[in-house]
């Protein structure tokens, strides 16, 4: 019989994660059924517990529960645990551990897909969220010259940066006169067709502007690319973070360029 996983969030039908991990299992020969579970608001433990009762062995988790996994771990990575976060449910009998591959699927992509090496370089992260927290550490881990945090919620972003050493944080307007060369939106708002207000000037020469939404052609790319900065979708982060669960799940590491030139053919 298969082993069980899941991705599960809210809204989650779009999700592109069963085709991917489909793939991984093909590329793998591991037997796998991957689903995905639309858990209501304020419905994440009942869901999750349903989903252990039948026997499932692990869940990717995305918005708006990466919190809420966290704190229903018992047993968490180091990563996880820096984060506050987690995307990734590992369960064995009664035992549930945490992980957090997103910071993982960012850098990897960033590096080994888009060449773009992140150490020395000045480096933006836009958002707060559950995204954002997992990706803080991995890209403090590459050594960047500088890394600042930009929140529409103040607070929000100050006590996520607090969490690390090195890190600042500031609302939008606070951003005015300085230049980046990485600029990650790791906020939500090009699902509403929005993007966040960065002041003029915010992409330095050669700069990457880098968004993790996907499929779609947001603001904040259109903004990058007449800016003069290269733009890139959230993809090949989706992709590689969701090689890295299958990784923790499985022991091995699918191949993830074949996936991702599929998807990008869509
Ligand atoms: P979340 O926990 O709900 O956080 C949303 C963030 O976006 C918060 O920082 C929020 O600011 C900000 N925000 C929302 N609307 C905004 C607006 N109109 N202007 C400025 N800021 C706005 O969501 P999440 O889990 O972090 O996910 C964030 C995005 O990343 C989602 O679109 C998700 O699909 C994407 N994502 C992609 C990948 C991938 O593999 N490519 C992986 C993870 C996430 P406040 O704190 O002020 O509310």
């Amino acid at each position: 019989m298969a082993d069980r996983y899941a991705v599960i969030g809210n809204p989650v039908a779009h999700s592109k994660s069963p085709w991917i991990h489909a793939e991984f299992a093909r590329q793998t020969g591991d037997a796998v059924e991957y689903g995905a579970i639309e858990a209501p608001l304020g419905g994440f433990a009942a869901a999750v517990g349903a989903f252990r009762a039948a026997g499932g062995r692990g869940l990717n988790v995305t918005l708006p529960f990466k919190q809420e996994a966290f704190r229903y771990c018992r047993d968490a990575t180091a990563r996880a645990r820096a984060a506050a976060a987690v995307n990734t449910l590992s369960f064995a009998g009664e035992a549930v551990s945490g992980d957090n591959t997103d910071g993982a699927g960012l850098v990897t992509d960033l590096e080994s897909n888009l060449g773009f090496a992140i150490a020395g370089r000045r480096v933006l992260l836009l958002g707060a969220g559950g995204a954002a927290r997992g990706v803080v550490g991995p890209l403090l881990e590459r050594a960047p010259a500088a890394l600042a945090i930009a929140n529409r919620t103040v607070a929000r972003g100050e006590a996520l940066a607090a969490a690390f050493r090195g890190v600042r944080a500031t609302g939008f307007e606070g951003l005015a006169g300085e230049s980046f060369d990485l600029v990650v939106n790791a906020t939500s708002a090009g699902l509403e067709d929005r993007a966040p207000p960065l002041p003029p000037g915010i992409f330095a020469a050669g700069a990457l502007a880098y968004d993790m939404v996907y499929g779609r052609e947001t603001p904040f790319l259109r903004l990058a690319r007449a800016a003069g900065a290269a733009a890139r979708d959230g993809l090949g982060m989706l992709v590689e973070q969701a090689a890295e669960s299958f990784l923790v799940w499985r022991g091995v590491r699918p191949r993830t360029a074949p996936v991702l030139e599929a998807l990008r053919r869509g």
